[in-house]
């Protein structure tokens, strides 16, 4: 019999009931180091007292009112985005799928509005993950994702990763922009060279295309910069944001150019939850912790701490990894063994982690962590890799 909650997950039989920053307690009384921060979403930990009584203070007052009346906490998050990046506006709604639909929306629309109507389509990468909408399936263009949904929605290219002349290939009369994450978590913490966004960006310039840059993943202080592309000096047209940006409240965000945004108006878009006083109330909370001063360059170094200790475990264990990839605390083991085996050992040394694909664990603590949690994580992963040193190696990947 089908359980009532819908088997659309291979779950891990670990249930946790409470959590204290970088650490969980199972129902059963073992306790977890999370370097896994519920695939890079609980940015704050567990029980940050700010968010925490943000949300229950807000809770408290007003919950939601719609978007049919001024959001005072919308208002405040929206001009604190702003500010902190290189957009001039921005959209709230509830998860990463649906920021990089509203995205894809505004890139369609500003060719619509500006004369263009015959570029629609977007030019998206082999390894790209977008969303499970049926729009964010095209545009992830992964066959088994796609498999048995029916036609698949029109208006996606894929190339490869970090390969500028296939782009400039692809590049057509209906194309209207680019879409690019600058790490893809999802196929294996695959990090963009800064050149090729530097060559994305001009690229778009040349041809009068919209560059649209998925950070749902890598932005709000992940990589170490508040968001990734700022480490190549590329600045997007467009971007969406998700994952991190409230702390682990369902929030996600476009965030535009004012020649891109100012094409969505009113009744062009929308949405119920979106931008609801307690969301916002979350996200405020969140930018509080992360344009503190210092704390994004403390991200950056724990993410050097992280890799560096990683990297000597590399060379220790040739049998078992063979590369760390990533930046800031966005990090990626490529395993030689079965990522499931290595998976496994961490469990059984009670650390988290996410596998991603190439055969790569994702080491995406929350932000907070701290030098002794990531020193405690690292001789746990060695222990881990003992554990696969030990077992027999040959198991399939499951
Ligand atoms: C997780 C993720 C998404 C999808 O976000 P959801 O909130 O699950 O819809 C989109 N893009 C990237 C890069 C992601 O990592």
């Amino acid at each position: 019999m089908i359980p009532a909650l819908m088997p659309t997950y291979n779950r891990a039989s670990l249930a946790f009931e409470r959590g204290q920053g970088a650490w969980l307690w199972t129902t059963d009384g073992r306790r977890f180091l999370d370097f896994g921060s519920g695939i890079a979403t609980s940015s704050l930990g567990h029980n940050h007292p700010a968010l925490v009584r943000a949300i229950a203070d807000q809770a408290s007052r007003v919950i939601h009112v719609s978007n049919l009346y001024r959001i005072p906490e919308a208002e405040r998050l929206a001009a604190r985005l702003v500010d902190a990046s290189f957009a001039d506006s921005a959209f709230f709604c509830n998860s990463g799928a649906e920021a990089n639909e509203g995205m894809v929306k505004m890139i369609r629309k500003t060719m619509a509005e500006t004369g263009r109507p015959e570029r629609y389509r977007i030019i998206c990468f082999e390894g790209a993950f977008h969303g499970r909408t049926l729009a964010m399936l095209a545009a992830t263009g992964n066959p088994k994702y796609l498999n048995g949904f029916g036609p698949v929605v029109d208006g996606f290219d894929h190339v490869p990763f970090n390969n500028m002349n296939a782009v400039r290939d692809a590049i057509g009369p209906q194309t209207a922009g680019i879409l690019v994450e600058p790490i893809q978590g999802e196929s294996g913490v695959r990090v963009a060279n800064s050149r090729f966004l530097q060559d994305l960006r001009a690229a778009c310039d040349e041809n009068g295309l919209i560059l649209g840059v998925d950070e749902v993943q890598t932005g709000m202080g992940r990589t170490g910069k508040l968001f990734a592309h700022e480490w190549t000096g590329v600045a997007p047209d467009v971007m969406s944001v998700a994952k991190g940006v409230a702390g682990g409240f369902p929030m996600g965000v476009v965030l535009a150019r004012e020649h891109v945004a100012r094409h969505l108006v009113p009744g062009s878009h929308g949405t119920t939850f979106g931008g609801n006083p307690l969301a916002c109330a979350a996200g405020n909370a969140v930018l509080d912790v992360l344009l503190s001063p210092g704390f994004l360059q403390q991200v950056d170094q724990r993410g050097e701490l992280l890799r560096s200790g990683l990297s000597e475990i590399v060379s220790e264990f040739p049998s078992v990894f063979e590369e760390v990839r990533g930046a800031g605390l966005l990090t990626g083991l490529k395993c030689v063994v079965p990522q499931a085996e290595f998976a496994d050992a961490c469990i059984a040394e009670a650390l988290l982690t996410v596998n991603a694909g190439e055969n790569v664990v994702r080491l995406a603590p929350p932000l907070i962590v701290t030098d002794s949690e990531t020193a405690e994580a690292i001789s746990r992963i060695r222990r881990a890799a003992r554990r696969c040193l030990a077992a027999p190696a040959s198991l399939p990947a499951r």
